[in-house]
């Protein structure tokens, strides 16, 4: 019996993009495979092609060159087993936070089953937004919007979840409690995570593993293990082992930097 292919699988890839202003290589041959219900963060630089890497695995971008497996099958468009937050959170403006939730389902079906609606208020609920469910995105905080996108990724129960800088609208402590949340989530229903984000700390607590991305193109430059214990909660922030992680990565990206 042969072993069964990663969740996500890039081999080879170079992103290349064609401006007015001439030709800019965002990715310079990635090669990075990621495990069934591995959670995995990428760092890097500004503009080293992190977005481009998700979008990539999402099935909105084709490769200049090399493949992108999902599950050992070349990805062309998006499937519906994977959800997707991205940086910025693209609601429907004239639609509540439960309609934006439960969009997803309604443009698969044609409908919204039953349960539908309490199934996206429970999930509401989990990513602190109870009471909000009426609300239109305009009458929301930027953090509360992106935590909606949140709800509306995991509403269909995706294998993979792709997240880009989920957090990054979201005040330090909401930021922590959310990361945790996800821990939960991604705990009792197994999925495949890939996690952009610019916070080393956050990238450390929540992930198996630490991919570093080069300033572009970018290329892999560390994949680091990250053995910390679980389930991981506020005590794992306070190990030696995590601040050990932390200031290796901090000294990697800082010296590249230079
Ligand atoms: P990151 O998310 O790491 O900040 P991106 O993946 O968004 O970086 O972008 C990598 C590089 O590719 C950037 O220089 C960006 O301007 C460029 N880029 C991304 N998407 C496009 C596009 N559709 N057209 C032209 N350039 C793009
Ligand atoms: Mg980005």
């Amino acid at each position: 019996m042969t072993a069964p292919p990663p969740a996500i699988r890039f081999a080879g890839v170079e992103q290349a993009f064609r401006t007015d202003a001439g030709t800019i290589r965002a990715l310079g041959g990635v090669d990075m495979a990621i495990g069934r219900h591995e959670f995995v963060a990428v760092l890097g630089p500004s503009g080293c092609g992190k977005s481009t890497l998700l979008r990539l695995a999402a099935g909105l971008l084709r490769p200049t060159a090399g493949t992108v497996e999902v599950f050992g099958r070349q990805v062309t468009e998006p499937r519906d087993d994977i959800g997707i937050v991205f940086q910025k959170p693209t609601l429907l403006p004239w639609a509540t936070a439960e309609d934006n939730v439960v969009f997803p389902a309604r443009h698969k079906a044609g409908r919204a089953g039953p349960g539908d609606r309490e199934r996206a208020r429970s999930l509401l609920a989990r990513v602190g937004l109870a009471g909000f469910e009426k609300r239109l995105p305009a009458e929301l905080s930027g953090g509360m919007q992106q935590r909606v996108g949140i709800a509306r990724a995991l509403f269909m129960d995706p294998d993979i979840l792709l997240m880009d800088e989920p957090f990054s609208a979201l005040d330090a402590l909401t930021r922590e409690e959310m990361g945790f949340e996800l821990l939960r989530i991604w705990e009792a229903q197994p999925k495949t995570v890939l996690f952009i984000t610019h916070s080393i700390g956050e990238a450390v607590l929540l992930a198996d593993r630490v991919v570093v991305l080069s300033d572009r193109p970018g290329r892999v430059v560390e994949d680091l293990t990250i053995g910390l214990p679980r389930p991981r909660g506020i005590d794992t922030s306070n190990q030696k082992a995590l601040h050990d992680h932390v200031g290796y990565l901090r000294t990697l990206l800082l010296k590249r930097a230079a």
